[in-house]
């Protein structure tokens, strides 16, 4: 249902569109068979608050940004390839509706829509997309996906100590692992999470011991196969290669959640998709 608009006019003048409305701070996204379907506003639950975010939904890709200027103007572009996506819807509360999560490897975060109609197009379109991907690549369904980062205002003590209290002085911090917010103190550790990035990063006191231990236990299965008769190599010394105890990575990513300015607007929450044969798409024409 997606295959007549590949390589046609009006699908090449939208994905322009798009190209144009992110200018320099974005990535070209015209491919060839690439098709967008849909695009609209929904609500990010980012570290500090809830922010409007633009995305874009192609065959192949998600992209979103945030708003700069309506319609026009859009900037920090995150590109990601449908294939890694896991959906997963999230039930009502008082204060949140209409939410689910994207799920990947590298990351995972909360949105929600304006109405219960749009959760539900938007949920369908993906999944029909990330379907269509994995068969197209051959590839299985992720398993493994990085935990979502409960945000700040949601705890106002550490949530591994449950004893420092922040406050201006004392800041808050993010395991990598478990996405927990937690004090200095018990976050002091480092690991590295081939996943996330190519440097150790930092980790709580709970999830560095059970990461520690594990590749402990990893690495004594290595020297038992290297052990056997015949290769006569000698056993390593226990080291956590992995594990970096104590030293700071330098560089912390605590504060690079989207630095966004003013997204602080009513946003009309304006859903289109363009897929034919279902009765809810809207063309632009
Ligand atoms: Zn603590
Ligand atoms: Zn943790």
């Amino acid at each position: 249902m997606v295959d007549y608009l590949a390589n046609t006019e009006i699908n090449s003048q939208r994905i322009a569109a798009v190209e144009s409305c992110f200018g320099a701070s974005g990535q070209p996204l015209a491919l060839p068979g690439r098709v967008l379907l849909g695009e609209g506003v929904l609500t990010k639950e980012c570290r500090k608050k809830a922010k409007p975010r633009i995305f874009f939904l192609f065959n192949d890709i998600l992209v979103y940004g945030s708003i700069v200027l309506n319609k026009r103007r859009y900037r920090s572009q995150h590109v990601i390839p449908l294939e890694e996506v896991t959906l997963e819807p999230l039930p009502e509360t008082l204060q949140a509706k209409n939410r689910w999560m994207i799920k990947t490897a590298k990351k995972s975060f909360v949105v929600s829509a304006a109405s219960t109609t749009e959760r539900q197009e938007w949920i369908s379109h993906i999944e029909e997309c990330v379907r269509r991907q994995l068969l197209a690549t051959g590839r299985q369904p992720s398993t493994e996906h990085a935990a979502p980062w409960i945000p700040d205002k949601a705890t106002d003590i550490c949530m591994r100590c449950t004893q420092t209290r922040f406050s201006a002085l004392t800041r808050r911090h993010h395991c990598r692992k478990c996405g927990f917010v937690v004090c200095a103190e018990c976050s002091r550790e480092r690991f590295l999470l081939p996943r996330l990035a190519p440097k150790p990063l930092r980790v709580c006191s709970l999830c560095y011991r059970e990461l520690a231990a594990q590749k402990r236990k990893e690495e004594e299965e290595e020297e038992e196969e290297e052990q056997e008769p015949g290769t006569g190599a000698p056993g390593q010394p226990a080291c956590l290669a992995g594990a970096i105890c104590g030293a700071s990575s330098g560089d912390d990513y605590d504060s690079d959640e989207d630095k966004e300015g003013n997204g602080d607007g009513e946003w009309p929450s304006h859903v289109e998709f363009y897929t034919s044969g279902v009765s809810w798409s809207s063309f632009h024409s």
